[in-house]
């Protein structure tokens, strides 16, 4: 073994510890990081000496002491750089400026029709442009731009199907690069809703997870075992394509019979259309007809516990195969939860394992529309930090 290579690595994941402990305990002093991680003082002392070096940690006044010297307290410069946060969706683009603790310094959506490659892109680098003259004069800049995708996305950053925007085969990744010459983090619009609830959301508490992405389709975010779990290539989450009925209603992906042309927002939509509860030129369809429930509109009604009936389906079969703490419904059906909380609610039970109910709890994302563009700011400050720990000096 080569020890010098060893104390390397030790050094680098010492770095990690003391700074993920200053930035989740700040203020804190030197003794009490030294308590909360095991290490040695000495060893505290030289890498908060490393940290203040590179601006990411800051020395306060003197904090509270029982007694005796009061201890200088340490900070974490959550001002230091900022990180640009982008929600792609299938008709719109929400980007959000943060620090680095995930707090919005600035924020901007805008709707497009014209779904090709060319005018989106053009939209996104506006948005991007615009969000880069927001960012407030700091050490680091802006130290990341994160992109969440509705589509299935390689580990290398390729887009490689997204069925609802039409787009095949595209290097997100390398367009940006190019572009910003700045990191860039590209990842599944549902693993990045699931990240988000997890590190800012109602998935706090929770270790293992099912994150529901219900929009125009249904796509699926697992935290497992506290981790997001991908899959082997990058590919898991797509339950929103698992047959809830054979021979049922055909779909984008080419299969017939997917959940997602049962319980997604545009198969509420579709229905609500036929019935005549909606207008086609409506710019806010879901929250018509959450007024129209609201006044105590049967058919609204009705249409809304059938969906959440068809929430329930899937839901259920996600609760018998993953067994998780929480499941958590997302995006935009988010708004409706008064709405298809009961009938969802109802499925579950009576259809779930006994077993896996126990200890189950269903929530609704706290973050609603935003829980994607969060879930990105986390990647783009997790992969920053792992950076700025990575330029240690020997
Ligand atoms: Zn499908």
């Amino acid at each position: 073994m080569n020890q010098t290579w060893n104390q390397h690595v030790v050094k680098k994941e010492n770095k990690t510890l003391v700074l993920e402990t200053i930035k989740t305990n700040t203020p804190i002093s030197r003794a009490r990081v030294a308590q909360l991680t095991g290490l040695n003082k000495g060893t505290v002392s030289s890498l908060v000496s490393e940290l203040i070096d590179g601006n990411i940690i800051e020395e306060s006044g003197p904090g509270e002491s029982s007694g005796g010297r009061r201890p200088v307290m340490l900070l974490f410069n959550h001002l230091a750089g900022y990180s640009i946060a982008i929600d792609l969706g299938v008709n719109y683009i929400l980007g959000l400026l943060t620090d680095l603790n995930g707090n919005i310094i600035c924020e901007q959506r805008v709707h497009f029709q014209d779904k090709t490659f060319e005018h989106v892109m053009q939209r996104l680098f506006e948005i991007i442009e615009d969000l880069q003259q927001a960012a407030p004069e700091s050490h680091y800049g802006v130290v990341g731009i994160g992109i969440g995708v509705p589509g299935v996305v390689s580990n290398d950053g390729e887009l490689l199907l997204a069925p609802n925007l039409g787009w095949k085969r595209i290097h997100l990744l390398n367009v940006l690069e190019e572009r910003f010459h700045l990191p860039i983090v590209i990842e599944n619009e549902a693993n990045a809703g699931a990240y988000g609830e997890k590190v800012f959301g109602v998935g706090q508490d929770f270790s293992n997870m099912v994150y529901c992405s219900i929009g125009t389709g249904i796509g699926v975010g697992l935290i497992l075992e506290e981790k997001l779990y991908k899959g082997f290539n990058g590919f898991s989450g797509e339950l929103g394509h698992m047959t809830i009925e054979k021979d049922g209603i055909p779909c984008r992906c080419g299969n017939k019979g997917c959940w997602e042309r049962y319980a997604s927002e545009s198969a509420l939509l579709e229905k609500a259309l036929k019935l005549g509860l909606i207008e086609k030129n409506d710019v806010t369809p879901i929250q018509t007809l959450v007024a129209l429930a609201d006044n105590g509109l049967v058919e609204a009604i009705d249409l809304f516990t059938e969906i959440g009936e068809y929430i329930g389906v899937g839901l259920t079969n996600s609760i018998n195969i993953f067994n998780p703490q929480a499941v958590i419904i997302g995006n935009q059906m988010a708004v409706t939860e008064k709405w298809i909380r009961p009938a969802l609610e109802r499925y579950i039970k009576n259809h779930a394992i006994g077993f896996h109910q126990e200890d189950l709890k269903i929530k609704f994302s706290s973050l609603t529309s935003h829980s994607t563009a969060y879930g990105m700011a986390a990647f783009t400050i997790e992969a920053f930090s792992i950076r700025f720990n990575n330029t240690i000096s020997n």
